[in-house]
């Protein structure tokens, strides 16, 4: 076990981490550290998770401790295989590891065996009423609730019905086994919760051995203590759980490891990041509606979103890192994280050409037939990494509005008369264009400067603007994609709401009139350079002066698909 000395310095340590050194400098848990990661299986995991990850498996490793993954499998109806496999992938490409992979479903037979125990000690008792009933007795945080009718019930009574419960005898809803508790108690979640309700459904790991499932509440601590977590980290919304968290530890522990060996809860807020809706509800809906292609589309803020769009692991990490773990709530700004991706792909990506809006351009003195290999740096943060060619010729594609014929002063591209340099290439100098009938630009014409190539006496020659260009016989046509904000409202969770509230309206309805109708701008007309098409395993490209692309999952070299993972700078104060 390493200790906190021994650990590389940063900057300061978050709340967590103080409350953990604190924890390790009184012993608890004989200094010991166990974390957790609980995704419930009922969605893909999206960036709000990253930052619960990092922090779960960053104190673990800072602490020489160990993080298990936990799948908090006890709600049946919404929970599938494939969102454990997609979870584990995105764990994994996070660059987490866990230790053991547990199952909350694993604990079944010991959660009930409590919960038995509980009947009998008059700690809980079957309770018949509808829901409605149940609920409409809670009160209010400020008046105390009713107790039951079925609150004293004889244990035996509740014992042979809770049987019931399990074998199928018991119809959904009929019935709920709940805590006695506290009917009065200021904390709403100590009057009498239910710990075990009826669920029809097949589980996907335990099929139809069991009926009865327990409760998040009833599940999740215990849990806890029954793999040995010693930290337990979750979001704000369960401080008001943690009193009942540390009550069922205290019943299920029952006097035993008396040198205090218990789980804790500590809370830190939630990601909640300006124009992005999480919550795997909402995503699930956007999904099953068709409002996106699938759960990785790339303008969902799913991991798998995120990876198909073109950020890096590394990137999502450094953002989860600067926005750090407060005890409020907050809403961050989409900006922030581009920042950290477009600094992490500054650093990471393959420069290489691409046209998006291409327009033809001819080198009327340049030889017919002639072409040229131009050497061009891959990368010029890492000149290790090297040089590829990129074939030139008298023919070639350039962005369009790279050129104006009526251009102000300050423009350094092509306008007749000026100079610019092809990037990796020569000067030429523009001469004028030819327009169709309808007076567009379909060619422009230039001549070039043939010592002005790097290497020959005229290179040194200075013009104020370099573009980039492609030669039109080799170049790829491509397909590229690039994507906006999906939603117009600035607090997309809290607009939802409010149109909901105020048209009485499902989800669907309501994210309709959120969606912006421009999230999404296919290119089909682009080209990109050979080596761009062809590219084995390098995932991160720069195309040179427009911004960071990866390759979609439908891309092949005879039909190139990119995404745009983010412009070059900051175009969200438009
Ligand atoms: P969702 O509402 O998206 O389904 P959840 O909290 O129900 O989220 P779980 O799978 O139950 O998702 O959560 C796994 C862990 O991730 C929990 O510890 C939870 O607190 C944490 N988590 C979920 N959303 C966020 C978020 N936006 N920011 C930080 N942590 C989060
Ligand atoms: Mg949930």
């Amino acid at each position: 076990m390493t200790s906190p000395e021994t650990t590389p310095q940063k900057k300061s340590l978050n709340f967590i981490e103080q409350q953990v050194e604190a924890d390790l400098a009184n012993g608890l848990n004989d200094s010991r550290i166990q974390t957790r990661f609980p995704p419930e299986p009922n969605g893909y995991l999206h960036i709000g998770h990253a930052k619960a990850i990092c922090l779960d498996f960053g104190i673990a490793q800072r602490y020489g401790g160990v993080c298990n993954l936990r799948f908090d499998d006890t709600n049946p109806t919404k929970e599938d295989m494939e969102y454990m496999d997609a979870i584990k992938q995105d764990i994994r490409w996070l660059g987490f590891q866990w230790a053991n992979e547990y199952y909350a479903s694993d604990y079944f037979q010991q959660l009930w065996d409590f919960a038995l125990r509980l009947i009998r000690e008059g700690k809980a008792y079957i309770d018949e009423q509808s829901a409605e009933d149940i609920a409409a007795q809670k009160g209010t945080p400020t008046r105390p609730g009713t107790e039951s009718p079925y609150r004293n019930r004889p244990v035996e009574e509740s014992l042979s019905l809770f049987e019931k419960m399990n074998s199928g005898e018991v119809e959904e809803g009929r019935m709920v086994l709940r805590a006695k508790i506290d009917m009065a108690s200021p904390n709403m979640h100590f009057r009498d919760p239910i710990i075990y309700r009826v669920v029809n459904h097949p589980h996907p790991r335990t099929g139809t051995t069991w009926k009865a499932y327990p409760m998040y509440d009833f599940a999740h601590g215990q849990s806890d203590f029954f793999e040995g977590v010693t930290h337990s980290l979750c979001t704000l919304e369960f401080v008001p759980h943690r009193p009942l968290y540390d009550l069922f530890v205290d019943w299920v522990k029952e006097g035993k490891d008396l040198n205090d060996h218990r789980p804790r809860q500590y809370e830190f807020n939630k990601l909640n990041l300006n124009y992005v809706l999480l919550s795997k509800r909402n995503l699930l809906t956007m999904v099953k509606e068709g409002i996106v292609d699938g759960w990785d589309d790339p303008r969902m803020p799913t991991l798998c979103g995120f990876r198909r769009r073109g950020y890096s692991p590394e990137s999502i990490r450094k953002f989860v890192d600067k926005i750090g773990y407060t005890t409020f709530d907050a809403l961050n700004d989409f900006a922030l994280l581009e920042s950290a991706v477009r600094e992490d792909l500054n650093d990471r990506a393959q420069r290489v050409s691409a046209v998006l809006h291409p327009v033809k351009l001819t080198i009327t003195n340049y030889p017919e037939g002639q072409v040229e290999e131009m050497e061009a740096i891959n990368n010029p943060e890492h000149p290790e990494q090297g040089t590829h060619t990129i074939p030139f010729s008298r023919d070639l594609y350039v962005e369009r509005d790279d050129f104006m014929e009526d251009a102000p002063k300050k423009y350094f591209r092509l306008t007749p008369g000026q100079d610019v340099r092809l990037k990796n290439a020569y000067i030429v100098h523009c001469d004028g264009c030819r327009k169709d009938n309808d007076g567009n630009v379909v060619e422009i014409l230039c001549t070039y400067d043939p010592v002005s190539k790097s290497g020959m006496p005229g290179a040194g020659r200075k013009v104020k603007g370099t573009i980039h260009w492609l030669s039109q016989e080799h170049c790829v046509k491509a397909e590229v994609r690039l994507y906006d904000r999906i939603w117009k409202e600035e607090n997309p969770r809290d607009a939802l709401a409010a149109i909901r509230e105020e048209q009485q309206c499902d989800a669907l309805t309501a994210m309709k009139q959120m969606l912006n109708p421009h999230s999404l701008e296919t290119l089909t007309d682009c080209y990109v350079e050979p080596y761009a098409a062809t590219l084995q395993g390098e995932h991160y490209l720069q195309f040179q002066r427009i911004g960071y692309f990866t390759y979609d999952t439908s891309h092949t070299a005879e039909r190139p698909v990119f995404n745009r993972t983010v412009g070059l700078r900051d175009s969200w104060k438009k």
